[in-house]
């Protein structure tokens, strides 16, 4: 298992194109946020409610239909145990 994969096997970066350069940036992967939540057993609506978000807008982030803004995922990721997320 490489340091890019969670324990589940998806990986916790993924390339998408960027609305406001047009580019493709590295980003972390909703999917990968999500796993590790369900993993600690921390329900979407309390993981909202600690990100003082709505559990319908941390739905989305979970699902890469927003942008993983790197304030919310620092503070989604303080939530969990430590681990390791490698960018390169
Ligand atoms: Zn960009």
């Amino acid at each position: 298992m490489s340091d890019e994969e969670g324990e589940d096997g998806v990986n916790g970066w993924m390339e998408e194109s960027c609305a406001h350069c047009g580019h493709t940036h590295k980003v972390v992967n909703g999917l990968f946020l999500r796993e590790a939540r369900i993993r600690e057993g921390l329900s979407l609506r309390e993981m909202a409610r600690r990100l003082r978000l709505s559990p319908a807008y941390l739905s989305d982030v979970e699902r890469n239909r927003r942008a993983r803004l790197p304030k919310i995922v620092g503070n989604y990721l303080r939530q969990l145990k430590p681990m390791r997320l490698v960018n390169q």
